[in-house]
């Protein structure tokens, strides 16, 4: 593998998570039925939605990640205490969008200074797993790191086992993506996840799109698997509806790795807010280059 196809799979990870969030936005919390009624297809990135945004606008999920990537590249490793005060940096930004435990968690840090909180059945979410590329994308090389740093970031909003398998599992994958293994390896560890908790499993799939974890990577696994293309896996994933940005972006991660920065269509890209795809270029970059020295 050459360092320049590992970069156009990280950068279409990267890029193609952000496309995801803001494609999908439109149509979060819509239902399947809906959306069809209003859109036939949505395939464009128009702004709008609930939140009312700028067409190429990204809502938390890009924002988050973001944070925790920033956290990375400015202490060239790994620093909880950093990561948990860009979150609060961000929370306190005044941004359009957070979940509740996303919320929750960092007040918890922000007034506490605790860094996790106790294992609770109501953080199976999706807000730990949504957030995770930068730590794949700097441990490229260091699946010790890997799992280690996932679980520390993860834990200052969500902890729970669901979360933490999925957010496991779904960074696995993206790594041996952009490390261009091929589809028996993508299944075999898709398969580890559902043999240790049996409710991810995807197919049939039961149709659910919602922030909760189990549905999150049931909708994601289904259609990452059952299109050949980047386009298609976007646009099938954010007309599933429910949380479309989340599920969307997750998507986008997993298809833009498998199929390279090249294959992310041109009027996403242009639409997409331009600062923001300045900053994921950079910040994929330096995260990608501090693999290399891990
Ligand atoms: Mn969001
Ligand atoms: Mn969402």
């Amino acid at each position: 593998m050459s360092t320049k196809q590992i970069l156009s799979r990280a950068l279409g990870a990267y890029l193609g998570f952000a496309c995801g969030d803001a494609l999908g936005a439109t149509v979060e919390f819509m239902s399947p039925k809906l959306i069809q009624k209003r859109y036939g297809v949505h395939r464009d990135i128009i702004g709008g939605g609930w939140l009312n945004l700028e067409a190429g606008q990204i809502t938390d999920d890009t924002q988050m990640s973001l944070a925790l990537g920033q956290a990375i590249v400015d202490h060239q490793g790994w620093s909880i205490q950093a990561v948990a005060d860009n979150f609060v940096a961000w929370l306190e930004s005044n941004p359009p969008d957070i979940g509740n435990t996303c919320r929750r968690g960092i007040m918890r840090y922000r007034d506490n200074g605790e860094l996790f909180g106790l294992p609770r059945d109501d953080d199976a979410g999706n807000g730990a797993c949504m957030r995770n590329l930068p730590v794949v994308l700097a441990t490229l090389n260091r699946p010790d790191y890997f799992s280690d740093w996932s679980l520390q970031q993860s834990h200052i909003t969500h902890n729970h086992p669901l979360s933490d398998a999925a957010t496991l599992t779904l960074g696995r994958i993206a790594n041996q993506l952009i490390n261009g293994l091929d589809m028996d390896a993508w299944k075999q560890e898709a398969g580890q996840l559902i043999d240790q908790y049996g409710e991810f499993a995807y197919s049939p799939y039961p149709g659910k799109a919602s922030g909760y974890i189990v549905d999150t990577v049931q909708t994601i696994l289904h259609y990452f698997f059952s299109t050949d293309n980047f386009e298609s896996c976007l646009v099938a994933t954010v007309n599933q509806g429910a949380d479309a940005d989340t599920t969307g972006a997750l998507a986008g991660m997993l298809a833009g790795a498998r199929y390279g920065v090249e294959q992310i269509p041109e009027r996403w890209l242009k639409q997409l807010d331009q600062q923001v795809v300045g900053q994921i270029r950079r910040q994929t970059a330096e995260l990608i280059r501090l693999a290399e020295l891990l």
